[in-house]
């Protein structure tokens, strides 16, 4: 038995108004690990912050991309995953210096967490804010659910060096006849889980494991995969937006204009005659990016 590498998979209790999403995500953490080298306390929030925003970004089937981020004020400034709704995920974080001991609430400080869905489609992005509470990712998240009067969720979330897993129960609204003691029966089923199960045991072995009294319909599983959606014509754009006496200036200055992606950790530069072609290129061509 080994756990199904990067893959969620959805299922639904046929008599009660549940439903729920496991996730597995090994060679797309691994990605993100690879990238930088995140201390382990943060290690283990940033694969939790993974395993949820993929679960949330297959409840919406949403069109776009789903951004969860915890800001806070301690030492752990930053993390960001974002999971776009075919799947694909990118994440970072920013810490100062080598992190004390100490739980994730006191490594984050006082902060807040968002979640912003952006449709891509020109539309303003949905933004939702709340204060941090809670000593764990899934605490957090389950507590900005209930504030900003979401499906009553219940997620277990757990990540090593080299997996992340998560499970995610969400009571829908109930219809006649269905079971009423479901959410709190399923729930304490779930509760069951070990952390080691849901990091090493594939979907069908957890949901037979946790729920074989239960009559569940399970869907196809999804592939889930890294990618960074960074490029050298959103650096173009950024140059733009600043415009050239600014950019000019950095070039007088260092000879170069260097951009980093925090998430993939690729490197764009632009020296003068790169920059003497987009302010070029952008009268020929203004707002490359309109359609025709
Ligand atoms: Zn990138």
């Amino acid at each position: 038995m080994k756990a199904d590498p990067d893959t969620l998979t959805r299922f639904l209790f046929e008599h009660a108004a549940i439903r729920g999403e496991l996730v597995h995500l090994d060679a797309t953490w691994q990605a993100v690990l690879e990238h930088h080298d995140y201390p382990p306390v943060l290690r283990q929030a940033m694969g939790e912050l993974m395993a949820a925003a993929a679960l949330l970004a297959a409840t919406l089937k949403l069109k776009g991309s789903l951004v969860l981020q915890i800001q806070g004020k301690g030492p752990i400034t930053l993390l960001v995953v974002e999971c776009t709704g075919d799947l694909t995920m990118r994440a970072t974080a920013k810490w100062a210096g080598a992190l004390p001991e100490g739980g994730l609430a006191e490594l984050i400080g006082e902060g807040h967490f968002a979640i912003t869905l952006d449709t891509k489609d020109g539309k303003q992005p949905y933004q939702g804010i709340v204060p941090l509470e809670g000593s764990s990712v899934a605490e957090i998240l389950e507590n900005y659910m209930t504030r900003s009067e979401q499906l009553e969720t219940h997620l277990i979330l757990t990540a090593d060096d080299r997996q992340a897993s998560g499970l995610l129960l969400q009571k829908l609204p109930q219809q006649a006849g269905q079971d009423e003691d479901g959410w709190t029966r399923i729930g304490y089923l779930a509760d069951t889980l070990k952390p080691s199960e849901l990091l090493e045991l594939p979907a069908r072995d957890i949901l037979r494991r946790l729920f074989h009294q239960e009559d569940l319909r399970l869907f196809e599983p999804q592939p889930v995969s890294f990618s960074c959606n960074c490029s050298r014509g959103n650096v173009v754009n950024m140059m733009r937006m600043l415009g050239r006496a600014e950019v000019d200036s950095v070039i007088a200055e260092q000879g170069q204009l260097e951009a980093h992606c925090e998430f993939c950790n690729q490197r764009y530069v632009f020296d003068a005659v790169d920059v003497e072609q987009v302010f070029s290129a952008e009268i020929a061509a203004p707002g490359s990016q309109t359609r025709h």
